[in-house]
């Protein structure tokens, strides 16, 4: 790994084993039984997952963005859920750590850093993700405290965070519209439900829900930064780290069906030989394993450009949407070259191919990464 220096390639040795001894053989038991990882979730707070976002003086072990891409697609590769039950987490980490007030780093940062207090953001609402400045959710002042009334879904590990960055209203009248949006760091606590956990194709044993608010009162110092007003472009910046995250989950997909695949096609004969002989399934694994690594190349050019401090709105979007959709080809091809065993529920390639799709939606579906992409190279003048 010549772009690590050597803490953080032990740290991605270290996930790498964690996943091959701890998750690979029981992966398929958690998954099918959609039990939340309790036992992983413990063992990853011990290698330090959960302090990657939060910096040093606040307790954590920050690393550089390509090492966290191979974190996270390591993690992906055992099971996407885990990867998932530490995404939000760091993105809020990374709000707080870059536009936090120095109360609230001291308040949150040191128990996110051991995990003790997870973080999960909630942007979706049930009239819409895509169009989050046409979102309902306000919190309205009184006095020193908003009070909050509306309603979010598909929120990831809602239950199991003990902080929620809600992104909500502050001015509903504001024109331009994202002048009246806020991120809140809400705590779970009266006039706050978590009303529903909602059913999923995958992505299994980590709880995405329905919130709702209702009269939920807390103090205006809640508010990012402590000035209303910021929370859009504040997010904006959160999903560049949001958005390699799951281009970052999308490779370790990939990775895990590439991986199988190889070992499945040099194992089963057919016609008296081994499968990938056969210039179909042995062309199957070379255009997977080019995609692999053209989607790689692309996630870690994004997480460069992130470290180096530059906007990367675009090369996030890129990674996320490329990385993404050959994510989902690979784990069909997967499922192609398994033949009858890639359908099967007692194998792993099912759940690549019911995980993969997650990544093509999460995080802003592919259409708005084009949009963005298309914007940016318009007001960039194209590609530099
Ligand atoms: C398992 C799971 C976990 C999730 N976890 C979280 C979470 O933790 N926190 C959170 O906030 N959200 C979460 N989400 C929500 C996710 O981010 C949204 O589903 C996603 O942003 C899309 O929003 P939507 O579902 O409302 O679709 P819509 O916005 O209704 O879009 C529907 C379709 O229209 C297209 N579309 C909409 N507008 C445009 C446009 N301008 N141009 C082109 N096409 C457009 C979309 O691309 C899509 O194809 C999760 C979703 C899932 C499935």
């Amino acid at each position: 790994m010549p772009d690590l220096n050597d803490e953080e390639s032990y740290l991605v040795a270290t996930v790498r084993q964690f996943i091959d001894r701890e998750v690979k053989p029981s992966v398929l038991e958690m998954e099918h039984a959609d039990t939340y990882p309790e036992r992983w979730i413990e063992q990853m707070k011990q290698i330090g997952i959960y302090g990657l976002a939060v910096p040093e003086e606040y307790g954590g072990t920050p690393v550089s963005m390509p090492c966290y891409v191979r974190v996270t697609e390591e993690l992906a590769r055992g099971w996407m859920s885990l990867a998932g039950a530490m995404g939000g987490h760091t993105v809020v980490a990374t709000l707080l750590a870059t536009f936090g007030t120095e109360e609230q780093k001291r308040t949150y940062l040191p128990r996110m850093a051991t995990g003790e207090m997870r973080a999960t953001m909630a942007l979706t609402e049930p009239g819409g993700g895509s169009d989050l400045q046409a979102m309902s959710t306000v919190a309205r002042a009184d006095g020193d405290d908003l009070v909050i009334d509306g309603a979010k879904t598909f929120i990831t590990n809602a239950r199991r965070s003990g902080l929620i960055a809600l992104l909500c209203k502050t001015d509903p009248a504001a024109t331009p519209r994202h002048r009246g949006i806020s991120i809140v760091l809400v705590e779970h606590g009266p006039g706050l439900t978590v009303s529903r956990d909602l059913p999923k194709l995958g992505y299994k044993g980590v709880e995405t829900c329905e919130l709702s608010f209702d009269g939920y009162r807390t103090p205006a110092s809640q508010v990012l930064g402590g000035e209303p007003g910021k929370g859009f472009a504040q997010m904006m910046k959160g999903l560049e780290t949001g958005r390699i995250q799951v281009a970052s989950r999308a490779l370790g997909v990939a990775a895990a069906a590439l991986e199988d695949s190889l070992a499945y096609a040099q194992q089963r004969e057919s016609f008296g030989k081994p499968i990938w002989k056969h210039q179909a399934v042995g062309h199957h694994l070379a255009n997977m394993a080019t995609k692999l690594t053209a989607a790689r190349q692309l996630t870690l050019f994004a997480a460069e450009k992130f470290d180096a401090g530059q906007r990367c709105d675009m090369e996030a979007g890129m990674a996320k949407l490329y990385a993404s959709e050959v994510g989902m080809e690979i784990a069909l091809d997967a499922v192609r070259i398994h033949g009858g065993y890639g359908y099967s529920t007692e194998y792993d390639i099912e759940r690549y191919f019911r995980d993969a799709p997650l990544m093509i939606v999460g995080e802003g579906t592919n259409e708005i990464q084009r949009n963005v992409i298309a914007s940016q190279l318009v007001q960039r003048g194209g590609l530099s």
